[in-house]
């Protein structure tokens, strides 16, 4: 017998089971998919639960507001008064993003899967997606394993891929015009972190701060990408590299040295002067792991026929920061609500599921193609740069704009005199009033997002053709 469900949501992580919540709560009929046991729900590899943890507070009044779900320990574990981006030589630092948390990440999981149970989701743990079911242009369901490892194919109306960043559905999608089936590997970064309990050396915020996540900028250590200390509760600590795998093996060849994101990882947590004695924290197996973030703009379509994608499966982190919770968590309450919408109104086709686009567009989408542009331009700046540039280029205030994607005017006129008078990394500076130029027009491409898919071809179009120039005249350089 074939089981028929209105939706059927695969992957009951951070975006998953608050997409099922949300369809269920508006009546549909949902299956919430997910390879892992009950008890592990969320875990995203064999690896863990593996992540920074740290969201930022606007995202959960979001959920607040919208799924009416609050939170509180142990799922919040620890309180933050924001995120510091800190420069190499920890001369300058910018504060980005507001207050947020670090997260107990399996606690939190299981919260959210609560709610998608409670509102009436039927969850099925330890099922394998293998991919997608096509029937005349349309995803009609999802193949896989069962916990028998038995081949089993479901069907539903519509399917919402919540699978991660590794999705088997939106990889095994036909060729279409709306959702990329591959991500450019230039676009991902490799990742790896430690839960550390530790004894404290001396203090030092640079280093370690209680009452805020801490990024460090620096080319050397975590090529492309950046190093992260983010607090938990007492003197334990989420601390972990991001690399970029190009950037990584430029910086190899440059220095003659043969690093991995695993010898980075570990200097990393040796150079850091506070951090003694570290100690695994190893509860649910989830002390050390690895895993991948896609620092690009989102696919610039998120539905396709009987199809919608949420969260890491669609590339929604934050291109500068890879946070990719909030946009998770964002997407997953507005796929819910437009899936059920759709269900309802007996139209699943690509342009009935269309609204989805433009609403997630409009809560967090836009600014993100400019951000990926601000990405490319950082992964072109060797430490030196770095430093130079966020004692002189900008003030905090500036830097802060451009992490919430808006575009600061630079005060561009008298900081140009500025540079000039002491001639120095000319070539740089302006490189930064070129990417701010294109971050800008990047938005106003956003702002003007097609509202139905007939014009979608040639907006895509123009994204690409901005984003392909940033990309040619950028390159790695990171020493
Ligand atoms: C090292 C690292 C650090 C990060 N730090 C931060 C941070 O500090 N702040 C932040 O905001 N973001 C951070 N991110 C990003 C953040 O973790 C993700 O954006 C977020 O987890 C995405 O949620 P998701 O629900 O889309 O996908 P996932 O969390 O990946 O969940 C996918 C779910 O689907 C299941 N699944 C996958 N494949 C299958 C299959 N074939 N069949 C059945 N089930 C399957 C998985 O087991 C999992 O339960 C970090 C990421 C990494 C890797």
């Amino acid at each position: 017998m074939v089981e028929q469900y209105d939706i059927i949501v695969a992957g009951a992580g951070m975006s998953g089971s608050l997409a099922a919540g949300m369809a269920s709560k508006a009546g549909s009929n949902v299956l919430l998919l997910d390879r892992n046991k009950e008890q592990e729900v969320g875990k995203k590899t064999n690896w863990g639960w593996v992540c920074g943890d740290a969201v930022a507070n606007d995202h959960l009044k979001f959920i607040h507001a919208e799924a009416g779900l609050s939170f509180s320990a142990p799922e919040l574990e620890q309180y933050v008064d924001g995120v510091y981006a800190i420069s190499p030589d920890l001369e300058s630092k910018y504060l980005f993003e507001g207050e947020g948390y670090v997260l107990d990440r399996p606690a939190f999981e299981h919260k959210l899967l609560e709610f998608a149970k409670n509102s009436g989701a039927h969850y099925v743990p330890e099922f394998e997606v293998e991919g997608p079911i096509m029937e005349n242009g349309f995803v009609v369901g999802v193949f896989g394993k069962d916990a028998k490892k038995q081949h089993k194919e479901l069907r539903a109306k519509l399917v919402i891929d919540s699978l991660g960043i590794a999705t088997q559905i939106r990889r095994k999608l036909p060729e279409n015009p709306y959702v990329d089936r591959d991500v450019d590997v230039d676009d991902i970064e490799a990742t790896g972190r430690y839960i550390y309990e530790f004894d404290l050396d001396h203090e030092d915020p640079m280093y370690f701060d209680t009452k805020n996540a801490l990024i460090h900028l620096n080319q050397q250590i975590a090529p492309g990408g950046y190093g992260w200390v983010f607090p938990k509760k007492g003197l334990k600590v989420n601390i972990g590299i991001g690399v970029q795998k190009r950037s990584l093996e430029i910086r190899n060849k440059k220095l003659g040295k043969g690093d991995t994101l695993h010898s980075l990882m570990d200097e990393y947590v040796r150079m850091n002067p506070v951090i003694k004695n570290p100690r695994l924290f190893n509860a649910n197996n989830n002390g050390k792991g690895y895993w991948s973030v896609a620092v690009r703009h989102q696919m610039e379509s998120l539905v396709f026929n009987g199809y919608m994608g949420a969260g890491d499966s669609m590339a929604m982190p934050n291109p500068i920061s890879a946070g990719g919770i909030g946009p998770s968590l964002v997407a997953g309450i507005l796929a819910g609500k437009n899936a059920a919408l759709a269900v309802q109104n007996r139209d699943v086709s690509v342009a009935a599921l269309w609204k989805y686009n433009l609403d997630f567009n409009e809560k967090y989408g836009k600014k993100t193609a400019g951000l990926e542009a601000f990405r490319v331009y950082l992964q072109s700046l060797n430490n030196d740069l770095l430093n130079y540039g966020m004692k002189t280029f900008m003030s905090a205030d500036e830097a802060e704009q451009i992490s919430y994607g808006l575009i600061p005017e630079l005060h561009l006129a008298a900081k140009f005199r500025l540079v000039l008078r002491g001639a120095k990394n000319i070539n740089a500076f302006k490189n930064l009033l070129y990417v701010v130029k294109k971050m800008k027009l990047l938005n106003e491409i956003y702002r003007d997002y097609p509202k139905s898919p007939e014009s979608f071809p040639q907006w895509r179009a123009s994204v690409r053709r901005e984003l392909e120039d940033v990309k040619a005249r950028f390159k790695p350089n990171p020493v």
